[in-house]
């Protein structure tokens, strides 16, 4: 896509700045001489910088600009207990004096930690959904708002709408015009992918901007959302994120890379692949991964370099999405 078509397309969607971009491209070297290659960099989105950042910021960008285009007055929006997510949200419904309700799954716990401490923290109020942890009862709670006379817009699961999604198309280009001035080539783009969001948008935005790297989704959560498999979420998220922007492109299987084989034990569920992960890249590097997310993703790179998926040869960039706030609560099982 052309510049000038891109910075048409950009004044038209709707946005609020929340974060601080870009975000740093670093490269880890102890990291690859400790594994002996391959080159590693990492684009660090756990510095989005709104409440201990994380990739929700690029989305919320978007949904968040729309909200106040549309006049509403209160963010709804659902996930796991301690999901980042749903932090990013709350802050962002702060900085902008907007109200948030938050449809958590789970019962309140005795005391408050990690992000949800934080959530507290942000003002944002809590509907407790005990095994509902996908927000499925967004849509009930906001009729209720309305009914309350408020005026809700729902930000969906993960931020992962066609509207989110291109916050990450958006990312690409930003990446694309970092690896530039590197002078950097990558092969392979890898990061974790849960609600799709992240990888729909990066899909679109290598095919707008251009790359020439495989763009890896690490499967974090076995359940996937609703009935649908991730491969297929993302397909479809990427198909409806071209068309929102005006792009010109059809998808098929074929451009969407998800890897399964690191999903452990479930959903949170910290294992001795993310502790040493975690650990392995605090040491190295004095980056803190994440037990949820970015610790399996890292977990899940380290399997492709062991299967010679990935070889001295490569150049990998690890897309850190952030989600460190939740390394507290699982201290025991981390230390
Ligand atoms: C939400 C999240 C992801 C996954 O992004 P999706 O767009 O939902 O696939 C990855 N890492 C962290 C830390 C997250 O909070």
């Amino acid at each position: 896509m052309s510049e000038d078509k891109w910075d048409r397309y950009c004044q038209r969607l709707p946005r609020r700045a929340l974060g601080f971009f870009p975000t740093p491209v670093m490269e880890l070297r102890r990291l690859t001489d400790r594994l002996g290659g391959p080159r590693i960099l990492m684009k660090r989105d756990d510095l989005t910088g709104l409440a201990l950042g994380g990739n929700k910021v690029r989305k919320l960008e978007l949904l968040v600009g729309d909200a106040l285009g549309q006049g509403c007055d209160t963010l709804v929006t659902g996930g796991a207990a301690q999901s980042n997510h749903c932090r990013q949200t709350a802050a962002a419904a702060a900085a902008c004096g907007l109200g948030c309700h938050l449809v958590l799954g789970g019962e309140a716990p005795p005391v408050a930690e990690g992000n949800l401490l934080l959530d507290l923290l942000f003002g944002a109020q809590i509907h407790w959904t005990g095994p509902l942890r996908k927000g499925e009862k967004i849509p009930e709670i906001a009729t209720r708002l309305k009914a309350d006379g408020l005026r809700p817009y729902v930000v969906p699961y993960g931020g992962s709408g066609p509207l989110g999604a291109a916050g990450f198309v958006d990312a690409a280009r930003e990446l694309r015009m970092q690896l530039e001035a590197l002078g950097c080539d990558i092969s392979h783009l890898v990061f974790a992918s849960s609600s799709g969001g992240t990888q729909a948008g990066l899909v679109v935005g290598k095919a707008a901007h251009g790359g020439s790297f495989d763009v890896v989704g690490i499967g974090i959560d076995k359940e996937g959302v609703g009935e649908e498999p991730l491969r297929e979420r993302v397909l479809r998220l990427a198909g409806e994120t071209a068309r929102l922007i005006g792009f010109d492109c059809a998808f098929s299987a074929r451009d969407i890379i998800v890897r399964e084989e690191c999903l452990g034990s479930g959903y949170g569920v910290v294992g001795d692949a993310e502790r040493e992960a975690i650990r392995l890249v605090a040491e190295t590097e004095g980056v803190l991964l994440d037990p949820v997310y970015t610790g399996r993703a890292m977990a899940g790179l380290l399997g492709m370099i062991e299967s010679r998926d990935l070889t001295a040869d490569d150049t990998v960039l690890f897309w850190h999405t952030g989600g460190a706030p939740a390394l507290f609560p699982h201290a025991r099982e981390l230390a």
